[in-house]
């Protein structure tokens, strides 16, 4: 009998990867602005042309690349950010599974630009669907940009399947946003199709989120701190009569790692107990410190689910620190024997 199981080609295998890691053209908007971040940068641009469907291109001022690694960071399960796998447990990067670039590189037209700050010459590759085109120097600033061209322009049915220009756009901003948000030390600009839709400069959390959200959004913000062994929680919560019917303004960061959590959104809403009409949802931008030994991130490729060690203290540490602070703001009595 012949043998009959083969090992995928890498080409076949970086596009069955992409199709985990790119839904969208929001979906490289977020991987490049974190490898950027990744690398240290203290200031992005996120360029886009029509909703990510033409162009998504992140150029930052960060470490940038020598010629070699330029070439390796297109490979699969390629990166410089975790070596072994308890490494996993000690994270401080956003990226690590080394699977972006080759994923995006796998479903796009992808040219890469980048240049090491103690270099006289950086170095140019241009990759179609997996395949490297062209590598050459140039003349470039210190840092990296990549643009990514024409996506999904070898997958129709996923091209096809893309949405309007007005919801990729929402995708994107969402994207950006919580980026952003994320990391207010560093400046971010956006443009869309010649329109500077944010220009962001490095300050601290609260300007970044009336950056973000509009300077209405000043007085309705309320400092919530709270600290303990297990947790650190920092940020701001939206005073209750400023709650809407409609959602948008809720990020929850987990080591600076915006994330999803059903759980943790129920454990603020408890510490607003009482003070909300039905159906409106309060905002809140919770920065959470974990030691990262006690999360698991890696459940999910896009990463925006964590499991916790120990769920049940983080909800009620999350749910005392927002009754503490609404009280304390005198947004509601607290009596005394509650604390
Ligand atoms: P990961 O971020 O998980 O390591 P990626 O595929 O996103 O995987 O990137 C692969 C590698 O390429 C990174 O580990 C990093 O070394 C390098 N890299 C990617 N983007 C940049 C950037 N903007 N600046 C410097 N290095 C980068
Ligand atoms: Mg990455």
């Amino acid at each position: 009998m012949s043998n009959c199981i083969k090992l995928l080609p890498d080409h076949v295998a970086n596009q069955i990867a992409a199709g985990e890691v790119v839904q969208r053209p929001a979906s490289v908007v977020k991987e490049l602005l974190e490898n950027a971040v990744d690398a240290n940068a203290s200031r992005i641009k996120l360029i886009v042309k029509d909703a990510g469907k033409t162009l998504v291109q992140v150029i930052d001022n960060g470490v940038g690349m020598n010629e070699t690694d330029a070439r390796l960071s297109l490979e699969r399960h390629a990166t410089s950010k975790i070596a072994a796998a308890e490494d996993l447990f000690q994270l401080h990067t956003k990226g690590f599974r080394g699977e972006a670039l080759a994923s995006i590189a796998a479903i796009a037209h992808l040219e890469l630009k980048t240049k090491q700050d103690h270099e006289d010459i950086g170095t140019q590759i241009q990759v179609e669907g997996s395949e490297v085109k062209e590598q050459q120097p140039i003349v470039t600033a210190k840092g990296t940009s990549i643009a990514v061209k024409n996506l999904f322009f070898n997958i129709p049915a996923r091209r096809n399947f893309l949405k309007s220009d007005q919801v990729e756009l929402k995708h994107i901003i969402d994207e950006f946003q919580r980026v952003a948000l994320a990391h207010p030390d560093i400046a971010f600009d956006m443009v869309h199709n010649s329109n500077e839709l944010f220009q962001l400069q490095a300050s601290n959390l609260r300007q970044r989120i009336v950056g973000i959200m509009g300077t209405k959004s000043n007085e309705k913000l309320v400092p919530v701190e709270e600290s303990t062994d297990l947790l650190k929680v920092k940020g701001f919560i939206g005073k209750p009569e400023y709650a809407k019917r409609s959602r948008g303004e809720q990020f929850i960061f987990v080591n600076n790692r915006y994330i999803k959590d059903h759980y943790l959104n129920h454990a603020i809403l408890a510490g607003f107990e009482g003070l909300l009409k039905d159906k409106t949802h309060p905002s809140y931008f919770l920065y959470l410190d974990i030691d990262p030994k006690r999360i698991d991130i890696n459940i999910h490729p896009t990463k925006t689910e964590i499991k916790f060690d120990d769920q049940h203290a983080i909800y009620s540490i999350i749910q005392s620190s927002v009754k503490h602070s609404l009280g304390q703001f005198n947004i509601a009595p607290v009596l005394d024997f509650e604390k």
